[in-house]
């Protein structure tokens, strides 16, 4: 499996087009890695508290004076441990003591985002330079500025079940024999593992709202909104739960006014999507050079935020529930899936007519000719589709012909094996007994549920 690239989820419902058409953007997501920076970084890891990390397998040399590199790296080593635990124990000083005391607008910027932490509960966090990362001059800053790549791990308390890896470009610049951060924003690479958005915390004054497994981040000044939107996301959880038969740890909200909360590159049909599920992307071994998702959280478009409510979650919370079994499942069960998590809900919450409406027309104009099941690469399209519908009607006969357990196994395993047509194939026959074609003539029998 190649870690370099991974595609990140998009969930997209676009409740302004009516029901359905909704496409799955695939922003990628590049690891940048730089070789030439290799030996750079290996040479000064050595972190603050003296203990000799082997990174890539290169002894650290200790028995000689240290070089004026390795002693930079130890310095900015020692300024980011001391953040990090500044901010697990709520000291504020601690956090901006090595922020430069001559930039006012750094300092307010990093006292909000100390707020914000506090604010959202981190278990975990902690800040790890990439060793592989050569840094980078800054002659703006003075002589000594150099840029550094370091990976934030952060654990939400009581919503993420491990780190997320947010990546961050941070300038240091010595002054009187101290390092200081100086500029944070020098490198393109801070969206790197997040898609082109910026995290939460970095947009502002908030308010979160919780109930039990659930967060929700809102503007400072829509704490009500918020509170809706967590009373929203707990009435969408027990029908994902019984439909995916997983329990995410909890799962965060984000509804933000800001656009920078949200990737432009998340469209769909030719618009933008209305929420995504964007994964969480945790290191997979201590260097961090490989990564994995653990989960996902629910980023809402700024624009849909008053509008959200429990089925466009449900819609979010199934793929975010799925997330971690793997990126191999097709379009049509990921989509389909997470539709048919969405519309039993509907029916559910007063709806029946509308969606018995939404099949028979599927049913009558869309299925009747199609040929294939739907294909990944024109999935998402520039135009309004029924990829949607059609999936969710397959899924949909799925889960009544063979019973959500098969539909379930056959997604984890599609989810786990290669996006190879032929491996698809095989998987489909393993659990549904019936090649493709078979499928998809039987679905032209399919008269909806019993
Ligand atoms: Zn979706």
């Amino acid at each position: 499996m190649d870690m370099d690239v991974e595609p990140v989820g998009v969930e997209p419902v676009n409740r302004k087009r009516g029901r359905g058409p909704l496409l799955w953007i695939a922003g990628v997501v590049v690891l940048a890695v730089v070789a030439a920076a290799v030996i750079w970084g290996v040479v000064g890891r050595q972190d603050a508290g003296g203990e000799a990390s082997a990174a890539a397998g290169t002894p650290t040399v200790t028995t000689s004076e240290p070089s004026d590199e390795e002693r930079m790296l130890a310095g900015i080593d020692a300024v980011l441990k001391a953040r990090a635990s500044a901010v697990l124990s709520g000291r504020l000083p601690q956090y901006l003591q090595a922020v430069d005391p001559k930039n006012r607008k750094l300092r307010q910027s990093h006292q909000q985002v100390f707020a914000n932490l506090r604010m959202i509960g981190v278990r975990h966090l902690s800040f790890q330079r990439d060793a592989r990362w050569a840094p980078e001059p800054r002659a703006q800053h003075g002589p000594s500025a150099r840029t550094v790549r370091v990976l934030m791990l952060v654990q939400i308390a009581g919503i993420d079940s491990s780190p997320r890896a947010v990546s961050l470009g941070h300038t240091f610049a010595e002054r009187g024999g101290q390092w200081l951060l100086v500029a944070d924003d020098d490198l393109g690479i801070e969206s790197e593992l997040s898609g082109g958005y910026r995290e939460p915390w970095d947009l502002g004054a908030i308010a979160v709202a919780r109930k039990p497994g659930v967060l929700v981040i809102v503007p400072a000044a829509e704490r009500r909104n918020g509170e809706r939107l967590a009373r929203e996301s707990q009435a969408a959880m027990p029908g994902v739960r019984s439909v995916t038969r997983r329990a995410p740890a909890g799962i965060l909200v984000i509804a933000l006014a800001d656009r920078q909360s949200m990737d432009p590159g998340w469209r769909t049909g030719g618009h933008p999507a209305a929420a995504v599920a964007a994964h969480n992307f945790s290191p997979a071994n201590p260097e961090a050079t490989e990564f994995m998702v653990t989960g996902s959280r629910v980023v809402i478009n700024p624009g849909e935020r008053r509008e959200a409510d429990r089925l466009l979650l449900a819609h979010e919370f199934t793929h975010a529930a799925m997330a971690s079994l793997g990126n191999g499942a097709p379009t049509w069960l990921v989509e389909g899936y997470a539709e048919y998590g969405e519309l039993r809900l509907a029916e559910r919450s007063g709806y029946r007519r509308g969606v018995d409406a939404h099949r028979r027309e599927l049913l009558r104009e869309e299925i009747p000719r199609r040929t294939v099941l739907p294909i990944d690469g024109v999935f998402h399209g520039e135009y309004d589709e029924n990829s949607y519908g059609v999936s969710w009607i397959i899924v949909e006969y799925l889960a009544e012909k063979y019973g959500l357990a098969t539909v379930n196994a056959l997604y984890a395993d599609l989810a786990r094996g290669d996006d190879d047509p032929a491996v698809r194939e095989q998987v489909i026959r393993k659990h549904l007994k019936v090649t493709e074609a078979a499928l998809v003539a039987a679905l032209k029998k399919y008269d909806g549920p019993a």
